[in-house]
């Protein structure tokens, strides 16, 4: 008897445990450990994935059921993979079956169907395949399954004789061409050819050709050409029998052009230095975390690019994070151009079909590199080597929703695994890096100038409060505009940056002050120009905009706030010349639109690129020699203890596009707060003083690094029952916790409304809390055997990267 530990997909269920299902014979050979399932839960069919098989089980024999079907031949998971969610489950308290989930790509979680591609000559199968395969190169999985073949399959396939595709059932489905297979027979091709009569010559000539090219799969389009002969020739000779259609599957090429190929640089000193113990580390198969701190443009990407190079030489794979929105074209052609076919991308921008083609290169071993966003942290890799994660300090990397992971701890689990090194990468390390970095629990590498040795850009603050006293209302200071003019004139480039993050365009009746509000959530709406709607941009409600108040029929109605769309209208009034290309949410829609906006600012085709925090990063164009950030201000005001840091961050980003080749490069910063440390450190581009200067700030408010903080959040759609199950929450947690730890709240959420949900909330501040995992596990399960029917959603969020 053999019997599958069986993780289901069931979301509420209390127990988060395998269970046990008997293997039927006819599957004995087939399952493995990884491979999903579907299973008989309750009453229904669910799925599953297999995590253990054994002999035997506590479950009585009527009670067991049997495993209802197979859906993977071939595991989807690795060992790896299931030994990280079982860690994963319990550092972010979430389900072993999400963590599983969010491992592999979601195609496979839509509908899909499985072809058996034949990979070597059919004569080479055994029967009963051979006769399957004489016929066709690609057969339905569902097929062969229908006529009992998979046993034989399993064998073939672990001879490599076929393998499996899978093709998504929906856009984006595995992308085949039309090709012609040319008949091997070379006398059958003859004879075809002496049946012929005088009168069909081109056919005769096609045959002719046929028979010097015998064998061979090529392209009909390429057959015209070469033969000078029409489709209805090619038809007509298929027709004999002397050549027949197949389909060939081809990856999907999400990059548009061929980048060329680089060599890599002479390393200076510096980089040289840090290259050095990364090295060592590889050859040494030692897991260390390297935090590699340099300025911008100091050359860190190169470092990478020459660790993954070893890597390789290693014959090991290396995995490369970057943020979402510095995933530009810039960024990847720097790694394909270094390691060309030997690397893959993945990252929201592709289809759902390209992303899964990119999933597969990795899964069958057809890359040594991946780059990729958050998720590419799950590469199926088995022989890790290297992985990067560059601007470590973006909160992106961060999932928002269950499982909460964080890609860092992921990787540095991985490296574990894998014994190997992991770098952090950033020119502004978050706090709690660079404090562990300063602990020597990380390794600090550090590269203070830039890599070609130009001065890093100088940067002045502009007091807009001033500016309003002058009489000036327009958004750009007299110094900015100057400044923009004179760059104009030289024909140098020139990024505009508006801070809005936290910051909306807002609709206001200027008689009784109302401000526009979502029908479900207490936050103002958006305006968009581009449909002239306003919008909510937490649960997508959208109106028209109001030609009279709701509230006092006033038609004195005001739009507020500075979105891009009206500094780009000022702009054009006070530059009339200027040509301004704008990239935010609004103008980025469309798949591709990113990439074109940077490569048309590339090839100076507009004179200003204005935008918000897409453009902070990545950008490195050698002729941008002004940066103007026209209001610092907005994230600073932010309700959230790392205000300041991101702050300073974002800065320190923008600034870091200015004058990165020979042209040094200016940067004006716009502000009310010209005061604040996070702005005037940002000015002197010095990181340890903003350092040292913002971990006293936490160390007097107990937070992190100093402490560790989780948020637990409870939710209802009542006011009140929201309210009392916080409260018990937090009594709960009171009671269990050490005194060491401090429980604040319940108290209302910032947003205390969001999609018509009312929303509590209580803060953890913790040191060491053996007990807090424990916990948490006990509170999630008290939810899911009862509150959960009661309407109630609670989520508990370790290290939230927002509060
Ligand atoms: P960072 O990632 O730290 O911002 P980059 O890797 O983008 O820095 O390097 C900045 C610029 O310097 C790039 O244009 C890069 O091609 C160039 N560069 C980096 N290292 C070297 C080197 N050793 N020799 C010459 N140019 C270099
Ligand atoms: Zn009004
Ligand atoms: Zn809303």
């Amino acid at each position: 008897m053999k019997i599958a530990e069986v993780i289901v997909d069931v979301s509420a269920y209390p127990v988060d445990r395998p269970f046990d299902y008997l293997i039927p014979d006819e599957m004995e050979e087939l399952i493995e450990c990884g491979c999903r399932v579907k299973v008989p839960f309750g009453a229904r069919n669910i799925l599953g994935f297999v995590v253990g098989i054994k002999n035997d089980t506590d479950v009585p024999p009527d009670k067991l059921k049997p495993v209802s079907s197979l859906l993977d031949i071939e595991p989807v998971l690795t060992k790896e993979m299931m030994e990280l969610a079982k860690w994963m489950k319990n550092e972010t308290i979430s389900y072993e079956i999400d963590c599983l989930q969010v491992m592999i790509p979601s195609a496979l979680r839509a509908k899909y169907e499985k072809m058996v591609v034949l990979e070597t000559d059919a004569e080479n199968l055994e029967e009963p395949l051979r006769t399957v395969f004489r016929r066709t190169t690609k057969a339905n999985y569902k097929e062969l399954e229908k006529q009992n073949l998979l046993i034989p399959l399993k064998k073939a396939l672990k001879e490599k004789w076929v393998s499996i595709e899978t093709v998504v059932k929906q856009k984006g489905t595995i992308k085949e061409i039309r090709k012609v297979k040319i008949s091997e027979d070379k006398d059958f091709l003859q004879k075809v050819y002496e049946n012929l009569s005088n009168r069909a010559k081109k056919q005769k000539q096609l045959l002719l050709w046929m028979q010097q090219h015998a064998g061979e799969i090529i392209e009909p389009e390429v057959i015209y050409r070469k033969t000078d002969s029409s489709p209805q020739v090619l038809q007509a000779v298929i027709g004999h029998g002397a050549a027949e259609f197949v389909m060939e599957e081809v990856y999907r090429n999400p990059f548009k052009k061929d980048v060329g190929k680089t060599d890599f640089f002479t390393l200076t000193e510096e980089q040289e230095k840090a290259l050095q113990p990364i090295v060592d580390a590889m050859d040494n198969h030692s897991p260390e975390t390297f935090l590699l701190h340099g300025v911008t443009g100091s050359g860190k990407t190169e470092v990478y690019l020459q660790a993954i190079q070893h890597c390789i030489q290693q014959g090991k794979e290396a995995i490369v994070l970057v943020p979402e929105i510095s995933l530009t074209p810039q960024m990847t052609n720097r790694f394909r151009s270094r390691f060309g076919e030997l690397v893959a991308v993945m990252h929201s921008g592709l289809s759902i079909g390209e992303k899964f083609d990119e999933w597969r290169k990795v899964h069958h071993r057809k890359v040594k590199v991946v780059v990729g966003a958050r998720s590419a942290v799950f590469a199926p890799f088995e022989n890790v080597g290297l992985i990067i994660i560059d601007e470590e300090h973006e909160t992106s990397y961060k999932q928002e929703d269950s499982p909460r992971y964080h890609a860092r701890d992921v990787a540095i689990w991985r490296s574990k695994y894998h014994r190997c090194p992991v770098i952090l990468g950033s020119a502004t390390p978050s706090l709690e890096s660079y404090a562990r970095a300063r602990k020597n629990v990380y390794k600090l590498l550090t590269l203070k100038e830039r890599a070609l040795k130009q001065s890093l850009p100088s940067v002045e603050i502009v007091d807009m409060r001033k500016e309003l006293k002058k009489g000036n209302r327009t958004m750009f200071s007299e110094k900015l505009a100057e400044a923009i003019r004179g760059r104009l004139e030289k024909n140098e480039q020139i990024v505009l940056f508006l801070n809005r993050r936290g910051y909306s365009s807002f609709v206001l009746c200027r008689d009784c002050g109302t401000v526009m509000q979502c029908e479900n959530c207490d936050i103002s709406l958006t305006y968009h120009r581009y449909n002239e709607k306003l919008k909510c941009h937490y649960c997508g409600y959208e109106q028209p905009v109001p030609a009279i108040c709701p509230l006092c029929g006033s038609d004195h109605i005001r739009y507020f706030g500075t979105g891009t769309q009206k500094v780009e209208e000022e702009l054009t009034k006070l530059f009339p010349g200027a040509r301004v290309l704008r990239m935010d949410v609004d103008t980025t829609k469309r798949k591709g639109a990113h990439e074109r906006i940077l490569e048309d600012f590339g090839a100076g085709k507009a004179d200003i690129l204005l935008g918000t925090q897409m453009i902070a990063k990545g950008l490195d164009f050698p002729n941008i020699t002004l940066v103007g950030v026209l209001s610092a201000d907005t994230s600073l005001h932010l309700p959230d203890f790392r205000a300041a840091e991101r702050t300073f961050q974002l800065l320190t980003q923008v600034s870091g596009r200015a004058g990165r080749a020979e042209k040094p490069g200016e940067v004006i910063i716009q502000t009310y707060s010209p005061e604040h440390y996070a702005i005037q450190f940002a000015k002197a581009q010095q990181y340890e003083p903003f350092y040292e200067r913002e971990m006293l700030m936490r160390h007097e408010a107990d937070y992190p690094p100093y402490y560790y903080i989780a948020l637990v959040q409870v939710s209802h759609e009542d006011l009140l029952v929201s309210a009392e199950y916080a409260k018990k929450c937090t009594d709960y947690l009171r009671s269990r916790l050490s005194f060491n730890a401090s429980i604040i709240g319940p108290t209302t959420a910032g947003i205390v409304r969001l999609q018509n949900r009312y929303r509590y909330q209580c803060l953890i501040k913790y040191k060491i809390e053996p007990n807090l995992i424990p916990t948490f596990l006990q509170l999630m399960k008290i939810y899911r055997t009862d509150w959960m029917k009661k309407g109630i959603t609670l989520t508990i969020d370790l290290n939230p990267t927002m509060i």
